[in-house]
């Protein structure tokens, strides 16, 4: 966002646990910090320079304008938002291979879904402030021979019932899976509020080292869409953000931001 080459790290504190939005790792070092100048607009009460940290204190929930100057102004795109709380539970894929005995589906295992959750929240807690907390991570066991590739039928008949009761969403691992042409690599089922993720994610797509934990917020993305009752899937052309029917990355823009968590 900001090409200026200023290293400038944003925090908001307040007791409404107002947040920043999509500017929360935007960069500037802390000398240069303390010799630039933050103007905000009338609903950020005031702005303190603290150490290499600007801390912004909320006065309500909003999208204001601020702008950050010392040679040239920098516009920051930001969003105070009302923290919002899901909790998602993770299942992870055993069934039988063809002499019936019990296999994984998925390299993925439970000792995995602490960095999940790490990503996961450092994606949506730091530009939407939406977190989500672990109810649990288990191996669940299909007693039949599904084959490699996990078709939507079998899916949504024998695995999606699996899902973890009370919990707002549960992602499945399987190993491979038939989605739609449309998502590729994972597929977010509304009326089950369950999803499923590839174990190899979307290259084409997402950078190499997203391209896993890209699909899981992918689809978690239409999970927030579909909690805030917005028509459509989602999607939409806006190239390099996440969603988007192109090229995607974690990166959300103002309107995504706004869909998920906006008043
Ligand atoms: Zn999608």
């Amino acid at each position: 966002m900001i090409a200026t080459g200023y290293r400038l790290r944003m925090c908001v504190s307040s007791k409404s646990n107002a947040s920043l939005g999509n500017t929360s790792t935007v960069a500037m070092e802390s000398k240069k910090v303390r010799s630039a100048m933050i103007n905000c607009c009338a609903c950020v009460q005031r702005c303190i320079a603290l150490r290499d940290w600007m801390a912004v204190r909320a006065a309500s929930r909003s999208l204001p304008k601020v702008s950050v100057f010392r040679n040239t102004a920098i516009k920051l795109e930001v969003a105070i938002l009302q923290r919002k709380d899901f909790t998602i539970a993770f299942r992870f894929l055993k069934h039988l291979d063809q002499s019936g005995k019990v296999i994984n589906a998925t390299k993925w295992t439970p000792d995995d879904v602490p960095w999940f959750l790490t990503r996961l929240n450092w994606v949506f807690g730091a530009q939407t402030n939406i977190f989500f907390t672990l109810v649990d991570a288990k191996w669940i066991t299909v007693q039949k021979a599904l084959g490699p590739k996990i078709s939507r039928d079998v899916f949504r008949k024998d695995i999606a019932p699996l899902k973890r009761r009370g919990a707002d969403l549960t992602c499945f691992l399987v190993g491979d899976y038939a989605a739609m042409d449309t998502e590729a690599a994972g597929e977010y089922l509304p009326d089950e509020q369950v999803f499923v993720v590839v174990d190899q994610g979307n290259p084409p797509v997402f950078d190499l080292g997203e391209a896993f934990i890209g699909v899981m917020a992918h689809e978690i993305g239409h999970f927030l869409h579909h909690k805030r009752n917005m028509p459509g899937s989602g999607h939409h052309n806006r190239s390099g953000i996440l969603l988007s029917s192109g090229m995607e990355s974690l990166s959300l823009d103002k309107q995504l931001v706004t869909n998920f968590n906006a008043w």
